[in-house]
Order: structure tokens, then sequence, then C-alpha cells
């Protein structure tokens, strides 16, 4: 039996029955980890040794319970902008590089009350600003499918493991498309719950009002499975919604016969690549076989996305990002005249290139003067956005589109040219700034590489999309296949 083949679901039956042993679980994947990682580059911080430990603690608990959690003895990886108590959170960011937290995020929290176990920090673009993990300060990861292209980003370290086989599932974030447009890269399964479903209490902040952790998964069920630990009310996150959380394991089984489907002509235009357009009809052709009802439909301020993200977006990180000062944590430039110059070298020496350039940008949409015509504009267009999807959700219950206009590209393709890399994000982007749900899965390849459907949602209604991708799951095999690792 190859365990990593197999969902966390078939695992936790497996343990839960006493036929297999969390550090059995634990020590199979980490052993996959430790063979193919040094290629991959997936963890920031591998946390294999201590994971065998802590498995080993559960295998003696196991007989004491009287019921076992889902997540018991279920190794998972977490992207490393998510706070883990004593255990270093860099954001993959030169200022962060020795942080520590004191606390665990929220998600992290009800994940260890599931009993789960830890196997590593990922990679990500530098505080997750990136489609690639290239911003990373420390390395770039390799898609596990050829190691010369990206993985995707900013949760690309976590989509990398996950498609390798080194866990079962990681934990991401997704401000404007992190979780969904890696997912697509590595074919696996991203999910974007939506805002305010999931606390981001511990989440490093990027963009406040975009930023949303979610489950990336090779299995739809593991999803549905890890949205319902995750997902809550928080007191400790304002923005967290008091919003009743479904049994999403059962929701996905309901029938996707008769549901609504809109197409939006707006992700079917130039720049598309034709060869992912097909494959992506092709699935859609797949799911009307099983009953959806199809209908083309208009989202028309798709084409103001991209920029009013990259004014919102830069916006915030330039005010959340103002808190790395040398003074209260993180790295401290070791020569400096006064305070200022102190701020200035800590800053200057701590930060990459993208990140930089996110805080100009945003310092210059906020400054007076420029407010009304940057900030405040791509504001409005955003309550545009908003309201282009829910007047589209009045006819119909999902949203179907490419996850992104191609697949993986190569390392260093990208990269002296930002706007080329921000244009990668122009199908994800606009479900951040409507705040709604969706999910990227695995529909076919491209010349070897990854293709992804993406499926968005009404608000709070994570159930519906969960369901169709599961359906599409069972009578498709591409979630199953591996890619052929060194
Ligand atoms: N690629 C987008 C950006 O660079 C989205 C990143 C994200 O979702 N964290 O901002």
């Amino acid at each position: 039996m190859n365990l990593h083949e197999l969902s966390i679901v078939e695992l936790s039956n497996l343990i839960k029955n006493c036929e297999i042993k969390p550090s059995e679980v634990v020590e199979s994947f980490v052993s996959r980890a430790k063979t193919h990682d040094k290629h991959i580059k997936a963890y920031v911080t591998d946390l294999s040794e201590s994971a065998i430990e802590e498995a080993k603690k559960l295998d003696e608990r196991i007989s004491d319970l009287d019921t076992v959690p889902d997540l018991f003895g279920i190794p998972l990886a977490i992207k490393d902008n998510i706070s883990t108590k004593g255990i270093k959170t860099t954001c993959s960011s030169k200022i962060l590089e020795n942080y520590v937290p004191p606390f665990d995020a929220t998600v992290i929290e009800k994940l260890k009350q599931e009993g789960y176990i830890i196997t590593g920090k990922t990679n990500l673009d530098e505080f997750a600003m990136g489609s690639s993990t290239e911003n990373s300060a420390f390395f770039t990861t390799k898609n596990p499918w050829d190691l010369e292209r990206v993985p995707g980003g900013s949760s690309g370290g976590s989509a990398a493991a996950v498609a390798a086989g080194f866990v079962p599932a990681a934990l991401g974030s997704d401000t404007g498309g992190s979780i969904r447009q890696p997912a697509a890269f590595c074919g696996i399964v991203g999910l974007k719950p939506t805002y305010g479903r999931v606390s981001r209490y511990g989440l490093v902040a990027f963009a406040s009002s975009l930023d949303q952790i979610g489950p990336m998964t090779r299995y739809v069920e593991d999803a549905a499975l890890l949205m319902n630990v995750i997902s809550g009310y928080d007191r400790r996150d304002s923005t967290s919604v008091p919003e009743d959380v479904p049994d999403f394991l059962s929701e996905i089984k309901k029938d996707v016969k008769g549901l609504k489907v809109g197409l939006p002509k707006e992700f079917f235009i130039e720049g598309l690549d034709s060869k992912v357009k097909e494959i992506v009809i092709d699935a859609i052709k797949l799911l009307k076989k099983e009953g959806i009802i199809v209908e083309e439909i208009s989202l028309p301020h798709t084409k103001y996305a991209i920029e009013a993200y990259y004014i919102i977006a830069p916006s915030e990180a330039s005010s959340n990002l103002a808190r790395y000062d040398g003074v209260r944590y993180g790295y401290r430039a070791a020569e400096y005249t006064d305070l200022e110059d102190m701020y200035s070298k800590t800053r200057d020496e701590g930060f990459g290139a993208e990140v930089k350039r996110r805080i100009m940008l945003g310092t210059y949409s906020l400054s007076s003067g420029y407010y009304d015509a940057y900030y405040l504009k791509a504001q409005k267009v955003r309550t545009l956005i908003y309201k282009d999807y829910m007047e589209a959700f009045k006819n119909v219950d999902v949203i179907l589109t490419p996850t992104t206009p191609d697949v993986s590209f190569k390392i260093g393709e990208k990269t002296q040219d930002p706007i080329q890399m921000y244009l990668s994000d122009i199908f994800t982007v606009s479900v951040n700034l409507a705040t709604v749900p969706a999910i990227s899965i695995p529909c076919g390849f491209k010349d070897g590489l990854p293709v992804g459907l993406q499926i968005v949602g009404k608000p709070f209604d994570e159930s519906t999309i969960l369901r169709l991708a599961y359906r599409y799951q069972q009578i498709t095999d591409y979630h199953k296949k591996f890619p052929s690792l060194p």
C-alpha cells in the first residue's frame, strides 16, 4: 500500500481502525520528503524529526481515546506565514529569518486539537507577494512536474509538498490567488474560503481585506474535511464572520444535477492559452453529462481587477509592513547612526525587491493628493466587481473559469517583468476583491503540465463549489496522477 496515494479520509480510517499507527503514517510521508525535497525545496523549516517523535506519542495515546479525531496522526505542512508557537515563522523574508512566534494562529490551535502532526513550514514568495516563490529570500521551490518550472505562488512550497506526496495536505493563504494558482500549476486542489470564514488570527498580514487561509489537498473530500476543522468565528479576528459552518464532508455527497453554472465571457478571452481553454471546456462538457446547466454570463468589470488589486493590496501591505522597524522584533541592521538611519537600513537590508516595490506603490497610492485618484478609485472598482458577482449569482449557483491563463512557466521567465508576473493572477484576483469562495481542481495536462479548473461560489457557499469539485473527481483521475520525482 502506497500511503502517499491515500486521502486523509482513508488514512484516518486506517488509524481509527488501528490498522496502522500514526507513527507509521508520518514516517512514510517524511521519508519521501527526505529523499526528494533536496530537489523540490518545498520546506523552509523541516520538522520531520519532531514529527516522528510527536507521532510516536500519539501511538501511545490512541488507546485511551473514546473517539479519535479525524486528523489524529495526519501529517500536514504549513505555509511559513502562519504563526506556529515555538517554530520559526519567516514569511520567507530576511526580516523575519529568526522570528519564533510566542503563539499559535487560530487555525493551528484547531489543527492541534485534532491531533495533527506538523511536518514543516513551507516556502513562499516573501510575505506572500508573488506568483512563483521566486521572491522567497531563501530559494525558489521547484515544480514537481518539471524542476525547471515554478510551482506557482505564493503558496508554492505547500503546493509542491502536496503534489510530491510529502504530505496529504497543507495550509496556504490566498490574497489574490496564492492558493489556487499554485494548486493549478502543481495539479492539486486549493480552496480559498469566503473572506471571514476562516480566522486570520496569526496569519502574518499582507493585505488584510483580502487574505484568507485555506486547504491545499490532493482530494476534494480532504479539503472539505479541513474546512470543517479550520472554519468558524473567532473573536480574535474582528473580520471573522459568525456564520454557521455546515458539515462540508456530508454536503459534498449531494447531487449536482440541475446546478446552474455560469461561464463568464471575460474569462475565455485572448490571452487564454488555446490548449488550456480546450481542456477547461472539456471539463465543463463532462460536468454537463452529470446534469449541470450551463449558461454564458458577464462579469463586465473583470478587466479592471488586476489594476484595482495592485493598488489595494500594496496599499494595505505598505501599512501592515510598517511594523518591521527593527525595534519590536525581527532583523535589525548592524550599523546605523541614529534611529531614522536604523529604520531605513533595517528595511533596506531586510526586505527584498518585490516587497519594497509594493511598499513604495502602496505608500504612493495612499499619500495625500494621490489617495483619491488611486486608492479611493480602486475601492470603487472593487465595489463594482463585487456587484458583478452578486448580479451573476442571482441567476447561477456557481461560476466556472480556468484558474490560470496558461500552465506553469519557467523559473526566471517572468522575474524581469513584474507586469507579466502580475498578469498570471488575472483569473484569480477578482475573486478576492469580491470576497467570494473559489476552488481550483486539476482538470488535465498540457504537455505534461497540470491545468486547473476554477469553481467560484456565492459568499459562504463553499459547500456547493466543493460538491461540484467532488463530483468531478469522482468521474476523473487527474488528481491521482503523481509526477515522477528524481
Ligand atoms: N500573486 C499575487 C500577488 O503577488 C497574489 C498573492 C497572494 O495571493 N498572496 O500579490
